[in-house]
């Protein structure tokens, strides 16, 4: 899966359309993950289209104007950053219409997230976002972690959550990082052709089918098809 024109979303941060608050302030947090994670993408060679909006008429209008940034740039996918909010949960989300290269990448991500010690709650099917429904292109909203978490917000480094999200970026996308001066791993994809079975792959790179199931977040071992990119290392 391959973009060069990747649109940005800072959620919230504009009259009408505020963020949540807990012990962190939502818009706060998307600013600074968004503004990194942009800074990331553009210096990795991407074209980044920032889509949060300077000012809103109303709650409408500012999640249409992001959607309008998005598909009038024809932007490859879309990425809305936000921090969850609910008494009682933590960890990390992502949310998408199941199915396709969202999903794709969103398993892609999220585990990268993940490693920052944050819960993985999985990725999630929403059918309900306007951002996710009304944008051309395959679109993700990504749930940080929860602003309201004590075990979330202690020690909670935005920096770090954008580094987390660049390298899922640089997986899902192939991303040819040379240019970035942070570190990079050398990834291996491989397309998955009629015929094989998670065994045989494991079995060609020298590897395990625990190891390939675990890093390509696939559950059930069974479940590969053909065309699929899996990454090997
Ligand atoms: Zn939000």
């Amino acid at each position: 899966m391959k973009i060069s024109k990747l649109a940005i979303d800072i959620g919230h941060n504009v009259q009408f359309d505020g963020g949540a608050v807990g012990i962190r302030s939502e818009n706060e947090l998307n600013y600074e993950v968004g503004i990194k994670l942009i800074e990331k993408c553009r210096a990795a060679g991407l074209t980044v289209i920032n889509c949060t909006p300077r000012s809103a008429t109303s709650l409408y209008d500012s999640l249409n104007q992001r959607v309008e940034a998005a598909n009038n740039n024809n932007a490859d996918f879309f990425i809305s950053i936000h921090h969850n909010l609910c008494t009682g949960g933590h960890g990390s989300e992502i949310l998408c219409i199941p199915g396709g290269r969202a999903e794709e990448a969103a398993k892609i991500i999220l585990p990268e997230i993940a490693k920052l010690g944050l819960t993985n709650r999985g990725v999630k099917a929403r059918n309900d976002l306007f951002v996710l429904k009304n944008t051309n292109m395959s679109a993700i909203l990504i749930e940080c972690a929860f602003c309201d978490s004590p075990i979330d917000m202690n020690n909670y480094n935005p920096e770090n959550m954008a580094e987390a999200i660049f390298k899922g970026i640089c997986r899902a996308f192939e991303l040819n990082v040379s240019g970035h001066n942070g570190p990079t791993e050398q990834v291996n994809y491989y397309t998955v052709a009629r015929g094989d079975t998670l065994c045989s792959i494991s079995k060609r790179y020298g590897t395990t089918i625990e190891k390939i199931a675990s890093l390509n977040n696939i559950a059930n071992d069974d479940i590969i098809y053909v065309g699929q990119k899996i990454l090997i290392k």
